[in-house]
């Protein structure tokens, strides 16, 4: 199998360091939420979708000074 990535060894509990070029590159701190899937052969991270601060909900969300809310939320609020 030919490789092209950064080879790293997970501890002893599965945590993994996500090399730094990559964190830089994807703008990931540690406050980012990822997504974690896996086919049965790979394991793919990813931002995971910003959802609304109050529900988590991901569809139909609105910015509201840098946080996200969900219509059904801001609904709730405007009454
Ligand atoms: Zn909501």
């Amino acid at each position: 199998m030919q490789t092209l990535g950064i080879i790293r060894k997970a501890d002893n509990v599965g945590r993994l360091v996500l090399p730094k070029t990559f964190r830089d590159k994807l703008g990931l701190d540690k406050d980012t939420n990822l997504e974690i899937t896996s086919d049965g052969e790979c394991i793919f991270i990813r931002k995971a979708a910003e959802g609304c601060i109050f529900c988590g909900k991901t569809e139909r969300t609105y910015l509201f000074d840098n946080k996200r809310i969900c219509e059904g939320c801001l609904s709730k609020l405007q009454k």
